[in-house]
């Protein structure tokens, strides 16, 4: 290892945070040969010095870091040691992995998912609002808020001489009650810096009161399914996921991404991605959005969300909000061939920046997935009634900017995209990839549904399947996922206000 900031290397010997390994230093608790440094930006190498922290040698790392995450209960402190010996996340895993570190702060009346690591430098990476990574809570809160009080909370206000504000704020369900101190809302809000007791702070100020408070997503990782007080190991290509989105190098683009001391410059997302009605609201700079359309298979979901990745923007999956309204339909048994019904379940369905979908508050980003939840969507996406208030929404998520991908939003949806990007291959090829997707489901089967399906959505009278007249036509039948995603990187770094992408020098290649 060369000579690197202070708090860099103690982060990297996986002691605590680069945020914590600067108190540290400031205490004056770390000496490099000897000597008491107060100064955090001193280099050092601990191949070279003698580094202690609290007069214990740091020795470079030898073996490979570890993740887990955990999903957190309600009353266990988010921190590694308690003095008062109340439960903390720490109790939860076992003692192997009592060296990690946890990753920010869930308070200990919110529950939900927390990273636990010895990597300093991800760590830190994922708290700091610098790398504006989304993390998305579920909240239920007092009374009935409105839109504008929610359009306030994104603007952002003064607390404590703090200014506070939320990324998002949308929301899922209403609980209307004749007693008005029964009232109750739940909504999903997504956080891109994080000072302390944001939510809370932010929806008490403005008369809503959180009364539960729940984490779901950090970044790209999910877990629906980890109980409460539960842990597990990260798989490499979660790790990897995240990696990239926090603009560290990964595993497979060591040398083009590396990162020099102190990181990159932050993509330049003046407009606030996430934010509603930002960007253009704010009649500064507007908003940036990639438009990814094309038929199944070819390809949308895995550019979008390759795209989103690399230039630091959110991404919606609008396809898997009109699957959604399909579920809802399928589920409560409505007849999807009648539009005004149809049109009803949209409002219980919202899209969440990272390609997810929840229905009623539930995440259903994988059920929606089922083919019989395809067939329903394209059903229900005939409905003029549907996309009208589907496209309200979607105009709303896109409104602060990102990659929206989908059918229509090139057409319809955002016509004024700075690029849009049309996604086709040939019926065999999108047909094998969607077996494969579909657990491989028989590829002849597959290939009929989506004959069928390319019919309904290219055929149907309200915005119907078709590619914009300035819409970059990519044909990826003969390319992998890479180059298909390195080709769309290239086409929207080169569109007029598009943020700086992370590892430029290999899209300029
Ligand atoms: O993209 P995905 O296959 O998930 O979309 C599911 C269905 O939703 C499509 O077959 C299409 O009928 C519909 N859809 C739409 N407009 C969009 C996105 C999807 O009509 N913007």
């Amino acid at each position: 290892m060369a000579a690197e900031r202070l708090q860099k290397v103690i982060a990297a010997a996986g002691i605590a945070s680069r945020r914590a390994a600067e108190r540290l230093i400031a205490e004056g608790r770390v000496k490099i040969d000897g000597q008491v440094v107060r100064r955090p930006g001193v280099k050092a190498d601990p191949q070279v010095s003698e580094i202690r922290v609290d007069g214990q040698r740091l020795r470079p790392r030898q073996r490979p870091r570890r993740y887990v995450i955990l999903n957190k209960p309600i009353g266990c402190l988010t921190t590694r040691s308690d003095p008062k010996r109340r439960p903390t996340v720490m109790d939860l895993v076992p003692a192997g992995f009592r060296s990690l570190v946890p990753v920010g702060r869930l308070d200990g009346n919110s529950s939900g998912l927390i990273l636990l690591t010895d990597d300093g430098e991800l760590a830190y990476r994922v708290t700091h609002p610098r790398f504006r990574l989304p993390k998305v809570y579920l909240a239920t809160v007092r009374g009935l808020p409105e839109e504008k009080v929610l359009d306030r909370a994104c603007r952002g206000i003064r607390v404590d001489g703090q200014h506070l504000r939320l990324d998002r704020a949308e929301v899922l369900t209403r609980f209307p009650h004749r007693s008005e101190a029964k009232r109750r809302s739940r909504l999903m809000v997504t956080l891109r810096g994080g000072r302390n007791r944001e939510i809370r702070r932010v929806l008490s100020v403005l008369g809503h009161p959180v009364l539960e408070l729940h984490r779901t997503r950090i970044g790209s990782l999910v877990d629906t399914g980890l109980a409460p007080g539960r842990w597990r190991r990260l798989a490499p290509a979660e790790v990897e996921r995240l990696r990239e989105a926090i603009r560290l190098a990964t595993g497979r683009k060591k040398a083009t991404a590396a990162i020099r001391d102190g990181g990159p410059v932050v993509p330049a997302t003046t407009t606030e991605p996430g934010a509603r009605g930002r960007g253009t609201a704010s009649g500064v700079t507007p908003a940036f959005v990639v438009a990814v359309d094309g038929p199944a298979g070819s390809g949308k979901s895995s550019v979008a969300r390759g795209l989103a990745e690399r230039f630091g923007l959110p991404w919606f999956n609008t396809g898997a909000s009109v699957r959604a309204v399909a579920l809802a339909g399928m589920r409560a048994g409505v007849n999807l061939d009648d539009g005004p019904e149809v049109r009803g379940l949209a409002y219980r369905v919202v899209l969440d920046p990272a390609g997810g979908v929840y229905l009623d508050g539930e995440e259903v980003s994988r059920a929606v997935r089922a083919p019989e939840v395809s067939r329903g969507a394209s059903r229900v996406a005939v409905h003029p009634e549907l996309r009208e208030v589907l496209v309200g929404q979607w105009r709303r998520a896109g409104s602060g900017g990102g990659v929206m991908e989908g059918r229509d939003i090139g057409t319809v949806v955002f016509p004024d995209a700075p690029v849009k990007i049309f996604l086709d291959a040939r019926p065999e090829v999108r047909a094998a990839r969607r077996s494969v997707d579909e657990g491989d489901r028989d590829v002849g089967a597959v290939a009929a549904e989506m004959r069928r399906r390319d019919r309904t959505d290219s055929g149907r009278a309200a915005a119907p399947l078709r590619r914009a007249a300035d819409a970059h036509h990519l044909d990826t039948s003969d390319w992998t996922l890479e180059e298909t995603i390195h080709r769309a990187a290239a086409l929207v770094a080169a569109a007029p206000g598009a943020p700086p992408p992370k590892g430029s020098r290999e899209i300029s290649r």
